[in-house]
């Protein structure tokens, strides 16, 4: 009997909650609108070099298992992928999941900002009921900082000869750049903060929570974190305040150091935000540039200069996050860190984190040792604009420290250089990119681009050695049991099934034709997805098909359908095939049912029931 219309999903009870209701609240049309901006192929080639090996499919070395052949495959009609070593597989969300070992919510979340789409602040994992908890939170933290954002702003408009003020007009800094970096000051008192806190209707607790006021842990008593400072808000990806950066006027600070920062909330992650992110990240797209700077200040210095893609990390060094977070934007980046010492050392540090990230990656050399606000006040724009022209290739900074480090007059010293030199280089993916790297160390090092290749291979061989070992541990240990794969076993006319189903819309419809929904077992992903694809045919969405299976296997990876979604299968009889499975699901099902009727007819002792179950084996038959 034909089916008309659209059939139930399949989010059946006693199965785990279908994917609508795992997204808490994020409207599976954005989740769809997402994952259709994505582009799989440019996703996963961040992490993995792929080659081209059809019409629109790839193929790379896995990114999660150790091989020498490529099994790793990428379809780009589809938008999946499935690891043919490994059994790994799905769709953008189920890639950047495994990959970055994050949840669902946060792929979302990535994968979003890297695409522009706006998610509604309602979204969170955990259970729902957990989750409306904590984005409760979260939602009062965002409260707070916005509050007192503006709050900053007035104290610092309204007092133009307290030090604040002082300080900005002594960096020539005018008050709509003030303005438009959302920079304040916070009243010289000790209980300001928490007395407009508390005026708003804020809890002293919220309000501890949040950084804004600090609680002596001696005396129980609250008071004021940025008492007398200079505000800098910082803002998440989204344009969001999350916290401050406050910088003190007085000689000698009292309490904290010259710069104390917002401590850590749910809301902000030093590691995961950058200072002007939200005012640069549409100018590093269409530059594709980034300008990473050491602190507020020079990050402003750049933006008045017209470089609006600079950013700076926060307090702490750069971090592995960050690099990510500005990869989704831009290839490139240049560091605009002090000349000294431990500018130097900060250079060489972010330069190992950005280039396994295949980051074009260039220094920028303020001339006489100073820093870029010092530059933009003395020289203007054009001084600035000159300095980035002539931003030097990180490879020349590294080989131009060496001799530091090395004697380059011995052949026993230039090993040792190329040594350091490999140890960068190894992490290098693109082998072009590489080969250029060698020629230019090679002739920077005097020795020949084999000497390089060769400690390259030594450096390998010792990570590779290392990440063996770790693996090893890893599997070795006890909570290793969620990195193995346990493909659960399908009935083989349910692939067969699921293979002709999204492979054509017309086997979809036959088989909705003759097959009836709840003859699918319910607790079966790989029937669940014959289900999907059979709506996505009644429904006239059979192109959105291999974006809805993806779905189920965002929630649950299952390498018997990830494998199906990434092969075009073009079956000869497909009418035979789709009879021939159906019979055996049948014949399956009745096998199963007759087991159980039996079973239970061995152990009940009521005659009435006997007879009743004796007469319902008969009717199976
Ligand atoms: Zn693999």
């Amino acid at each position: 009997m034909p089916h008309n219309g659209r059939r139930p999903k399949p989010g059946l009870p006693g199965s785990p909650p279908d994917v609508e209701t795992m997204n808490f609240g994020v409207s599976k049309d954005i989740i769809e609108d997402i994952r259709n901006r994505c582009d799989i192929v440019e996703l996963i080639g961040t992490f993995v070099q792929l080659k081209r090996s059809g019409a629109n499919t790839y193929k790379g070395l896995c990114p999660f298992h150790q091989e020498k052949t490529p099994s790793f495959h990428v379809d780009a009609s589809r938008q999946t992928y499935h690891c043919f070593g490994c059994g790994k597989g799905g769709d953008v969300f189920r890639f950047y999941m495994d990959r970055e070992n994050v949840g669902f919510n946060d792929a979302l979340h990535m994968l979003a900002s890297r695409v522009g789409v706006v998610i509604p602040e309602s979204s969170f994992s955990g259970t729902p009921e957990e989750g409306r908890q904590r984005a409760g939170e979260r939602e009062r933290l965002y409260r707070i900082n916005a509050e007192f954002c503006d709050f900053f702003r007035r104290t610092l408009v309204s007092n133009p000869d307290s030090p604040p003020s002082l300080y900005l007009k002594k960096r020539g800094i005018p008050s709509e750049i003030a303005e438009r970096f959302k920079i304040g000051a916070c009243p010289d008192e000790w209980t300001a903060c928490l007395a407009y806190g508390r005026s708003l209707g804020f809890t002293d607790a919220e309000l501890v929570a949040s950084g804004i006021v600090r609680r002596k842990e001696e005396t129980g008593r609250c008071f004021d974190h940025f008492k007398g400072r200079l505000t800098f808000a910082i803002e998440n990806e989204q344009g969001r305040v999350v916290g401050f950066s406050a910088r003190s006027l007085e000689p000698k600070p009292l309490a904290g150091g010259k710069y104390i920062n917002t401590p850590e909330t749910p809301v902000f992650k030093k590691g995961n935000l950058l200072y002007a992110l939200p005012l640069a990240r549409r100018m590093m797209t269409e530059r594709n540039l980034a300008i990473l700077c050491e602190g507020q200040l020079d990050t402003i210095a750049f933006h008045r200069a017209g470089f609006e893609c600079a950013v700076a990390p926060q307090g702490t060094g750069f971090t592995e996050g960050q690099a990510r977070i500005l990869r989704r934007y831009t290839n490139r980046v240049f560091l605009a860190f002090d000349a000294d010492a431990a500018g130097q050392k900060a250079i060489l540090r972010a330069v190992e984190i950005l280039l396994p990230l295949s980051f074009d990656i260039r220094a920028i050399r303020i001339p006489g040792g100073k820093d870029p606000d010092e530059l933009y006040a003395n020289g203007g724009a054009e001084a600035l604009a000159q300095a980035v022209d002539a931003a030097v290739p990180w490879l020349s900074i590294l080989c131009g420290s060496l001799p530091e480090r090395h004697d380059m007059t011995t052949p026993a010293g230039r090993g040792q250089a190329a040594e350091e030199v490999a140890g960068y280089l190894c992490s290098i993916k693109n082998q072009v990119e590489l080969e250029l790297y060698v020629r230019e160390a090679a002739a920077a090092l005097q020795v020949s681009e084999e000497a390089i290749y060769a400690e390259l291979r030594q450096v390998n061989r010792a990570r590779r050695r290392d990440e063996e070992f770790r693996v090893r541990r890893e599997a070795e240990s006890p909570g290793a049991r969620k990195n193995v794969q346990t493909p659960p076993a399908h009935a083989p006319a349910i692939l067969t099934l699921l293979e002709l189903a999204v492979n054509s819309e017309n086997a979809a419809r036959r088989i909705s034709e003759l097959l009836m929904p709840d003859e699918l077992p319910a607790d079966d992903l790989a029937a669940q997805a014959v289900n999907l694809a059979i709506n996505a045919a009644l429904n006239g969405e059979f192109d959105q098909v291999a974006g809805e299976i993806s779905s189920l296997l965002v929630k649950t990876p299952d390498p018997a359908v990830s494998r199906l979604l990434v092969e075009t299968h073009v079956c000869r009889d497909p009418e035979k095939a789709i009879q021939d499975s159906i019979a055996e699901l049948r014949r399956q099902r009745l096998r199963k049912q007759r087991q159980e009727l039996t079973a239970r007819l061995r152990v009940t002792t009521d005659a009435m029931e006997k007879i009743k179950i004796l007469s319902e084996l008969q009717n199976l038959k």
